[in-house]
């Protein structure tokens, strides 16, 4: 026998009836998009390298150590995409749709990071992400958090947190700075090797550390709150009421930096204490400075990336029943003469009954084993066309989730009969 070939290590395939939760979060997400007026962006998973070192900056742990980057054969130097948002950016500018307007955009897909795989870390994962363009007062920000509070909602989690920071304007940055550095350098002998090499590049983002040897150093650190001129705690203060007259809780984290040089302003992070070391769901903030960084004018942008693997596996183990869409029938069909009438009437159900999930049986099989497979493929009812059935110009129908004697419907009494199973999912069944 050939060696076998397996999915490369950290990339995972989405098997049913897995695959399901998936399309039922992206179903509900996409819903509330929607219900915000957020229009879809569809993005190349590959770009010029340079797109990623000039928007997330070279000193990130991304660009110096995670990127899938590769030569093609014209000897450009590609990567796959580690994140939606400079794509988002790149295409805003390249087509000319940022300049002067309100836009609010999300996107859906995978992306590619070289990270150590473990539980909620992955080297294919899926995000789900937002960017708005053009919209500078902290109204938006509200509007996107609000949003992200909104999905939850749609998805019956509970028990996630808000974490909100602020991280002023880069000058306001650059001055704190100067602190930060000289108090890690004060500590350098409390700073691992990772912390001591990012005080060079990206002192930041020493706050960032994972490290649990390093959190109380990171406690101590000096806080950027002190270090923001009037405008910037205006628009966290507004921030902040807006959460406040919305019914949203939140916490005010000072060390939430977040892991990319490009935000400005508001932070945020919804995270969960049931997952882990990788609690944070989903990140984002303001980042007025990108698109110029990238080549645009001046545009003011807020955004987040949800990371779906960790929303499924919170979905997987939550308490709330998910709707996941089961068949409503599986059609039986009883010796070689019912083949072809079964199928097309199953093409006439599919036609008449908007929304009606209907698997034919293929491959022949006594009754008994075609039987067992409709009971495995979950479905509501069994439909069965055989001799007899084709004589009498009925179709018997037997529910597989109650007991019950099967029925003989004529067509028509079965089209009523499927669209009751669609309205009430199947409550109605006997
Ligand atoms: P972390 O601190 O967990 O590494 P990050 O700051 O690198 O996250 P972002 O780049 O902000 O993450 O991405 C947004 C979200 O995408 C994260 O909050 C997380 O839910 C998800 N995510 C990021 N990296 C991964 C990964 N390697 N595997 C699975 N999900 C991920
Ligand atoms: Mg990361």
């Amino acid at each position: 026998m050939a060696s076998r070939i397996q999915a490369i290590r950290g990339m995972h395939d989405v098997l049913p009836p897995e695959s399901g939760l998936w399309q039922y979060l992206e179903d509900r997400v996409r819903g509330v998009l929607q219900s915000y007026g957020y229009a879809q962006i569809r993005m190349p998973i590959v770009e010029i390298t340079e797109l990623f070192k000039r928007s997330i900056g070279e000193v990130t742990d991304i660009v110096e150590k995670e990127m899938y980057t590769f030569e093609d054969r014209n000897g450009d130097s590609l990567t796959l995409r580690p994140e939606g948002t400079a794509s988002c950016v790149r295409a805003g500018i390249e087509h000319g749709f940022l300049h002067n307007q309100s836009v609010r955009l999300w996107y859906q897909g995978p992306m590619f990071r070289h990270e150590r795989p473990q539980k909620g870390r992955y080297r294919q994962f899926h995000q789900i992400g937002v960017e708005t363009f053009g919209m500078r007062g902290p109204d938006i920000d509200l509007e996107v958090i609000l949003l992200t509070r909104g999905i939850w909602q749609a998805l019956g989690l509970e028990g996630l947190t808000l974490q909100l920071n602020t991280l002023g304007t880069p000058d306001e940055r650059a001055a704190y700075r100067e602190h930060l550095v000289a108090y890690l350098q004060d500590h350098a002998q409390s700073l691992d090797e990772d912390s001591r090499r990012r005080l060079e590049g990206n002192p930041l983002r020493v706050l960032d550390s994972k490290n649990s040897e390093m959190q109380q150093v990171i406690a101590d650190a000096p806080s950027l709150m002190q270090f923001l001129g009037e405008e910037s705690r205006r628009h966290f203060a507004t921030v902040c009421s807006g959460l406040d007259d919305c019914g949203v809780a939140y916490v005010v984290n000072p060390r939430l930096v977040r892991g990319l040089d490009y935000y400005t302003l508001t932070v945020f992070e919804w995270v969960t204490d049931q997952l882990g070391a990788q609690g944070t769901v989903c990140a984002g903030g303001r980042y007025d400075g990108l698109v110029e960084q990238l080549g645009g004018r001046p545009t003011p942008a807020v955004g987040f990336a949800l990371g779906v693997e960790r929303v499924v596996t919170l979905l997987r183990d939550s308490a709330v029943e998910q709707e996941l869409d089961p068949l409503h029938a599986y059609l039986v069909v009883a010796g070689d003469a019912a083949v072809r009438p079964a199928l097309l009437l199953a093409e006439r159900l599919r036609d008449r009954v908007p929304g009606l999930r209907l698997l034919t049986h293929c491959g022949g099989g006594g009754l008994k084993s075609q039987f067992k497979k409709a009971d495995r493929s979950g479905a509501i009812c069994a439909l069965v066309v055989g001799e007899d059935e084709l004589a009498s110009g009925r179709i018997g129908v037997k529910a597989l989730r109650r007991e019950s004697a099967q029925q003989n419907l004529s067509e028509d009494e079965l089209v009523a009969f499927l669209q009751r199973q669609i309205v009430t999912r199947g409550e109605g069944v006997g």
